[in-house]
């Protein structure tokens, strides 16, 4: 049959969101079954989520996330976790992938992650800060095999692997061998908690394989941009005077 992709999706209330997420949920339905996309919020679930869940045509779970956290950057993390903690505790069977909801995302990858045996990493286009450049960060790779890492100098010396949150995914098995993840398991997701920003994928990778040649990099040669990480970004909208609207501007 064919490999389930269980893809996992921090999402929060703002003005783009009906947008983000409507988009992603546009490429998961053209690619094949079986998806399961695991959506997690913020302290409680919205209706503009629900409905554009609903109307998906997507299989899908929303989960709610109640994890204390003031500081902005670590919620989505929190939301990730609960989405392993979920994967973990139910033993969903599939490839796992994190994909954010602001990201762009080819159809190409998610029919490639079918690929993945155990663990999967590719290069991802995004915006150079403060340069107007597109970057790469991920593997370079040989055939199959990694034998690099596309990065910018910044960060070059203190993470061990240099890949974006969009740029891995892995077998849900993984998450119950206990070789690998660190047992119990909430100890390892509470752990990753407190992992301070831009070093989140690097120490989750850390924890789920041992070094570059339990990676296998696609697609072959990883010489293709399946998709970018770009930051398009609005916080406050503003209306004509008189004019009433939610929120979330919806897309349908
Ligand atoms: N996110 C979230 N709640 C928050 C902040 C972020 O659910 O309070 C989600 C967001 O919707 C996205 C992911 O976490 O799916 C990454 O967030 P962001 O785009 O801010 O991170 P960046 O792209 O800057 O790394």
């Amino acid at each position: 049959g064919v490999r389930q992709l269980i893809v996992v999706t921090p999402t929060y209330n703002r003005v783009l969101q009906g947008y983000f997420l409507s988009r992603l949920s546009q490429v998961l339905r053209l690619t094949k079954p079986p998806v399961l996309w695991v959506v997690v919020e913020y302290n409680a679930a919205s209706m503009e989520t629900s409905e554009i869940l609903r109307r998906s045509g997507v299989m899908y779970r929303l989960l709610v996330c109640t994890k204390n956290s003031t500081n902005v950057k670590d919620r989505g993390v929190h939301q990730r976790n609960t989405a392993l903690e979920h994967i973990g505790r139910h033993k969903l069977d599939g490839i796992v992938y994190f994909a954010d909801d602001d990201n762009i995302y080819s159809l190409e990858l998610f029919e490639s992650l079918r690929e993945i045996r155990r663990f999967g990493t590719w290069p991802v286009a995004m915006l150079a800060q403060s340069k107007n450049k597109a970057i790469l960060e991920g593997p370079v790779c040989n055939g199959s095999q990694v034998i690099g890492w596309h990065t910018n100098e910044k960060s070059k010396r203190l993470r061990r692997f240099h890949v974006d949150m969009s740029g891995f995914a892995f077998n849900s098995t993984i998450l119950w061998d206990p070789k690998r993840w660190l047992r119990p398991m909430s100890d390892s997701i509470r752990q990753l908690d407190s992992v301070k920003e831009g070093f989140q994928e690097t120490t989750f990778i850390e924890q789920v394989v041992e070094d570059e040649t339990q990676m296998e990099g696609i697609p072959n040669e990883c010489l293709r941009v399946m998709n970018w990480h770009l930051h398009l970004e609005s916080h406050n909208l503003a209306y004509p005077s008189g004019w009433f609207l939610q929120k979330n501007l919806d897309v349908i």
